[in-house]
């Protein structure tokens, strides 16, 4: 790790905001920023003065690395506020981790710790007024880095860009959501990026997503690329099976990313009482747990929507519908998740971190 000293933070402020354009009843996912943005760049080896500055787009040579080769990662988290106006996060050191475990991945610098929750920290602070008080509100955070080093060479840039942007966004609502069980194409493979948070994941997923979009799904829920017969994530979610009263899910791996509301969802539900098993879960288990009428929940589990419940999936041409469930699971642990985050529960876990 990097161990660059950082100077203070330089800010230069917007001369106006565009808060009161903003309409924070009918949000839509990640499509409003916030006043300003965080950026340090790395050059001639170091990281160079952290600035927070007006929001705005930046020009870029043609030939920057990240254009041809993709060195991009990012990260997904959230900021809450409570009924006293006091500003939380939620385990970011999880997402400062994975940060750093994405850009070794992907021959990128790591960024020092100082820079990355300084600046977080501080661009919220200047930024407040844009998160929002109440359940389901939050901010959503997206830091991330390019590779801005020039030159079409086939090799890792010398130069990049960390950037952190703020999106207010309210509760999510996915719809409906059915899925189509992954037989050809993959997401991840051994030895491959899939648990890095890596720009080009997402890139290879959208083509297979449009096919099953075409055929009347929303996601796919992608398989082991070597036999296509294990579960493993549910688009850009880790997934979550319920049979009988046991939660299912499987372990991290290569091909699954490592998400923390996975493991929260893991942490929470143990403290609830409900039996939990981390363990390859077959596509073959879940049709004949389908069929016996013992499946009774799927759903998706990410920082954005929490949880996103599966209402069927379809497999080699069948579709399953799952019951509909007066007692979710799913929904009990987004509840009690929930309340944690935006402070309207005790974290008896030491979860919240104020800013
Ligand atoms: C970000 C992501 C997740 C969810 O991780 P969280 O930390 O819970 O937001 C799951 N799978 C993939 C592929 C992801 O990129």
């Amino acid at each position: 790790m990097s161990t660059t000293q950082t100077s203070k933070i330089e800010i230069i402020k917007a001369a106006t905001t565009k808060i009161n354009e903003v309409d924070f009843e009918n949000l839509s996912f990640g499509s409003v920023f916030t006043d300003h943005l965080f950026e340090c760049d790395f050059k001639n080896g170091e990281w160079q003065k952290p600035v927070i500055k007006p929001y705005a787009p930046f020009l870029l040579d043609p030939s920057t690395r990240v254009f041809h080769y993709g060195q991009a990662i990012f990260e997904g988290m959230k900021a809450y506020k409570d009924e006293d106006d006091a500003i939380w996060l939620f385990r970011p050191d999880e997402n400062y981790k994975r940060f750093n475990k994405s850009a070794v991945r992907m021959a990128m610098q790591e960024v020092p710790e100082d820079i990355f929750m300084s600046g977080l920290k501080e661009l919220l602070q200047l930024d407040e007024a844009w998160i929002k008080r109440g359940k389901g509100n939050s901010m959503y955070i997206r830091p991330f880095m390019i590779a801005t080093g020039t030159g079409v060479i086939a090799n890792p840039s010398d130069d990049y860009k960390f950037m952190i942007i703020l999106s207010p966004v309210s509760a999510y609502y996915a719809g409906e959501v059915k899925v189509l069980i992954a037989e050809h194409y993959s997401r991840a493979a051994n030895g491959g990026i899939g648990a890095a948070k890596a720009a080009g994941n997402y890139a290879a997923q959208f083509y297979p997503t449009s096919l099953a979009n075409k055929q009347g799904f929303q996601q796919v829920i992608w398989t082991d690329d070597a036999t296509h017969t294990k579960l493993e994530e549910a688009g850009t979610m880790n997934v979550f099976f319920r049979i009988n009263d046991t939660l299912f899910t499987a372990p991290v791996s290569e091909r699954i990313l490592d998400g923390v509301t996975r493991k929260t969802l893991l942490e929470l539900a143990k403290s609830e009482g409900i039996n939990v098993d981390v363990r390859p879960v077959l596509v073959s288990e879940l049709v004949e747990a389908s069929k016996n009428g013992s499946l009774k929940e799927i759903f998706g589990a990410g920082t954005a929507a929490v949880v996103s419940p599966i209402s069927g999936f379809s497999y080699q041409d069948v579709y399953y519908e799952l019951p509909k469930n007066e007692n979710s699971m799913a929904l009990q642990l987004k509840d009690k998740l929930t309340n944690i985050q935006n402070k309207l529960a005790e974290d008896t876990f030491g979860w919240t971190v104020k800013v």
